[in-house]
């Protein structure tokens, strides 16, 4: 029997779900995301740390669907600031910030600062039912330019400089960047073990289906 396993990323950014889909091409495994289902509701990243933010989404997105959940959780930790902005990457600047707006208020904090070492961290979470998850990260060190440089990527990207190729991620092709980047590297190891996730998942999803039969009136919260 050659099942196919289905695996949803729990995102509705079409971009990340086609990354992913090609990195496991081949495998015996249909990629869904979260548009592919009716309407699901939103959960909060308000973690203090990337392996929470990313286990809450793979694990809320699995026992909701009642399906293998992978999510990822990403940002920016600079060491003269603490770590930060960390897990409020994305909010660092407010909610409405634009990309350029954050690198300006990161830059603005880091004025007289001699220190400029930083990490791109990524944390990816695969999640079944029952609430058990495997976790992957990756890492990716560089330094924080004085300005902004290049126009390629998001986010931090123009004020990131990796030494290794003497460029921003910004400066690089998306390709580069991928094989490098914290991301890249967390989906390597994924892809890497691949086979034995798929071994763990279908060990996982027997005992995961009492779960998927649990009564309609029960509430799923987040
Ligand atoms: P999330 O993990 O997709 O929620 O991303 C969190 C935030 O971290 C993003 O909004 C970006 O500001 C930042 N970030 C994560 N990965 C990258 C990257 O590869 N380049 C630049 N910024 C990033």
């Amino acid at each position: 029997m050659d099942e196919r396993t289905t695996l949803v990323i729990a995102t509705r950014n079409p971009g990340k779900t086609r990354e992913i889909g090609e990195l496991l091409a081949g495998y015996p495994v249909t990629i869904k995301n979260l548009d592919d289902f009716g309407p699901i509701p939103e959960i909060e990243e308000d973690g203090e740390t990337f392996d929470e933010n990313a286990y809450k989404k793979a694990s809320f997105a699995s026992r909701v669907l009642g399906l293998p959940a992978l999510a990822d959780d990403s940002g920016l930790c600079v060491n003269a600031l603490d770590g930060q902005p960390g897990v409020h990457s994305a909010r660092f600047a407010g909610n409405q910030a634009t990309d350029a707006e954050k690198c300006q208020k990161l830059l603005e904090m880091m004025e007289s600062s001699g220190d400029r070492s930083a990490a791109f961290v990524c944390v990816i979470s695969i999640a079944v039912p029952t609430g058990a998850a495997l976790t992957y990260e990756g890492r990716c060190e560089g330094e924080i330019l004085l300005e902004p440089a290049g126009d390629n990527g998001f986010g931090y990207d123009p004020v990131f400089y990796y030494p290794p190729l003497g460029k921003s991620f910004a400066r690089l092709p998306a390709s580069e960047k991928n094989r490098v980047s914290h991301r890249g590297r967390a989906l390597a190891e994924v892809r890497e073990e691949f086979d034995k996730v798929l071994k763990w998942i279908n060990l996982q999803m027997p005992v995961a289906e009492k779960f998927a039969g649990r009564s309609e009136n029960e509430p799923i919260t987040p």
